[in-house]
C-alpha cells in the first residue's frame, strides 16, 4: 500500500511480478520489442508515428499554493503570492487566440490555505468563495475567448471535479510518485495516497485526464515502475488517462537536485511506453528534456508549448519555438502534428477525427466532454472552426514551412 492510501481509501495494489518484469525493461525493449514486460504489456510497441503537441497559454492563476515541495519555484509565500485578474485572464487567452492557440492552461498548486489571508481576502472581494470557484469564472472567459480550458488545480474531490469539468476540455495533476520522498515532506506536505485519491476521483467523475512522473526527486528505480503501474491500473479501472508525462527535476533557485541523465530518462521513458496501453500517450516537455534522444524510447507527445506565455512552473526553461519542435519531429523522422488539449478519442463524434475510435463511454454520465465545451466546438465562428481543424488534424497552422 502506497503512503497515504489508507487515509483515502485508495486500495491500489501493484504486482511485485509486474514491477519486476517493469525493471527489466531497456529502451532496446522498445526498439526490438523482445522483452517479458513487453510481450505481457498490452501489445506490441511500436515506435511513435507522429509527435504531437498542442499550443497554449499558460495562466498562473495564483501562485499561492499550500504546500512547499523542495524543488518548486512556483509558489509564493503568504505575503508575496499573486492572484491573476479576469480582466488579466481574458487579455492573456485573447492574446493566445489570435496568436492560434487552442488551449488555456490554468495550473496552480494547492488551494491556498489560511496563511494566504490576502489571496482569501482577494477572492472575496470579488465575490468567489474560493479558488476553485474562482477558477470556474476564468475558464468561462477562456471560453468565451476561443480557448479550450485545461486545468491542473491540484488535489480534487469527486465533487470539485464535478463543479469543473463543465468547463474543462480535461484536466491533470502530476502523481510524481507513489513514494514517500524527502522532497515532500515538512509539516505541509501532499502524499501520494492523495495524488491517487484525485487520479482515481477524475475517473469516477469521467474527465479526460493527464498525469506524470516527475523522475529525480529521491525516488527509487523501483517507485518508478511502480508509479507508472498505479497510473495503469487507475486508466484500467477508468478509461480516463490520455497522456503521462515523464518529466525530470531540473536544478532551480531552490534546490540542487541532480538533473537525471539521458540514458536514465532513456529507461524511464522506456518503462512508460511498455507499462501503459498504447491509446496513451507518453510525454516529455521539450523545455526540461532532450526530447529528440527520448523520442526512440516511445515518446510520442512534446506537451504544450506556447507562443505567447513562459512556463511559470520552469520560468528558468524557456518553451522550445514551434520551430524547434519540427526540428526534433524532423530530427526522429516522423512528422508533427498539433492536437487539442483533449485528446480525439474523448471528443464528440462530429468533432473527432475520422480514423480515430471513439473511447468506450465514461462510468459515470454520458459523455467526457460536458455541453458547454462541446458547444465551443460547435460554434460557428473563428475559434470554433479553428478548434475543430485542429481536431481534425488540418490546421490552424503549423511551422511557416510547413
Ligand atoms: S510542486 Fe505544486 S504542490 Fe508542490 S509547492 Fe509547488 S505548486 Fe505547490
Amino acid at each position: 500500500m502506497f503512503p497515504g492510501a489508507d487515509e483515502y481509501g485508495v486500495d491500489i495494489d501493484v504486482d511485485d511480478a509486474d514491477t519486476d518484469r517493469l525493471l527489466s525493461v531497456t529502451p532496446a525493449d522498445v526498439a526490438e520489442g523482445t522483452s517479458a514486460a513487453h510481450q505481457t504489456s498490452s501489445g506490441d510497441v511500436d515506435a511513435p508515428a507522429a509527435l504531437s503537441f498542442s499550443r497554449n497559454v499558460f495562466l498562473p492563476l495564483t501562485t499561492a499554493c499550500r504546500y512547499t515541495c523542495t524543488y518548486c519555484t512556483y509558489y509564493d509565500v503568504p505575503g508575496e503570492a499573486t492572484l491573476m485578474s479576469l480582466d488579466e485572464v481574458r487579455d492573456v487567452v485573447k492574446m493566445g487566440a489570435d496568436a492560434g492557440c487552442t488551449e488555456a492552461l490554468f495550473t496552480f498548486g494547492d488551494a491556498p490555505d489560511d496563511r494566504y489571508t490576502e489571496i482569501h481576502r482577494q477572492l472575496d472581494e470579488w465575490g468567489y468563495d474560493d479558488i476553485l470557484d474562482y477558477l470556474v469564472a476564468a475558464c468561462e472567459v477562456a471560453l468565451e475567448e476561443g480557448l479550450l480550458p485545461h486545468s491542473n488545480p491540484g488535489d480534487l474531490t469527486r465533487e470539485q471535479f464535478a463543479t469543473l469539468a463543465p468547463v474543462n476540455a480535461s484536466m491533470g495533476v502530476m502523481l510524481e510518485t507513489t513514494a514517500a520522498v524527502d522532497a515532500h515532506s515538512g509539516g505541509r506536505k501532499k502524499t501520494p495516497g492523495q495524488r491517487l485519491n484525485t487520479i482515481r476521483a477524475a475517473g469516477e467523475e469521467g474527465v479526460p485526464f493527464t498525469t506524470g512522473i516527475l523522475v529525480g526527486i529521491g525516488e527509487t528505480w523501483r517507485d518508478r515502475a511502480e508509479s507508472l503501474l498505479a497510473i495503469r491500473e487507475l486508466h484500467e479501472r477508468y478509461g480516463h488517462i490520455q497522456e503521462v508525462i515523464v518529466q525530470n527535476v531540473v536544478p532551480n533557485d531552490r534546490s540542487d537536485f541532480d538533473r537525471p541523465s539521458i540514458a536514465t530518462m532513456r529507461r524511464v521513458v522506456a518503462m512508460a511506453r511498455v507499462a501503459l496501453p498504447e491509446e496513451i500517450s507518453v510525454q516529455v516537455p521539450p523545455n526540461l528534456s532532450e526530447a529528440a534522444s527520448l523520442v526512440d524510447c516511445g515518446v510520442d507527445d512534446l506537451g504544450g508549448v506556447s507562443p505567447v506565455t513562459d512556463d511559470y512552473v520552469n520560468p528558468e526553461y524557456a518553451w522550445p519555438a514551434l520551430q524547434e519542435l519540427a526540428d526534433i519531429a524532423d530530427e526522429v523522422g516522423v512528422p508533427l502534428r498539433e492536437r487539442l488539449p483533449t485528446y480525439g478519442r474523448f471528443l464528440p463524434d462530429d468533432v473527432r477525427p475520422a480514423a480515430t475510435t471513439a473511447a468506450p463511454a465514461p462510468r459515470h454520465g454520458d459523455a467526457w466532454i460536458r455541453p458547454p465545451i462541446a458547444e465551443r466546438l460547435r460554434d460557428d465562428d473563428v475559434h470554433g472552426e479553428r478548434l475543430r481543424r485542429v481536431a481534425r488534424g488540418v490546421g490552424p497552422l503549423s511551422t511557416p514551412d510547413r
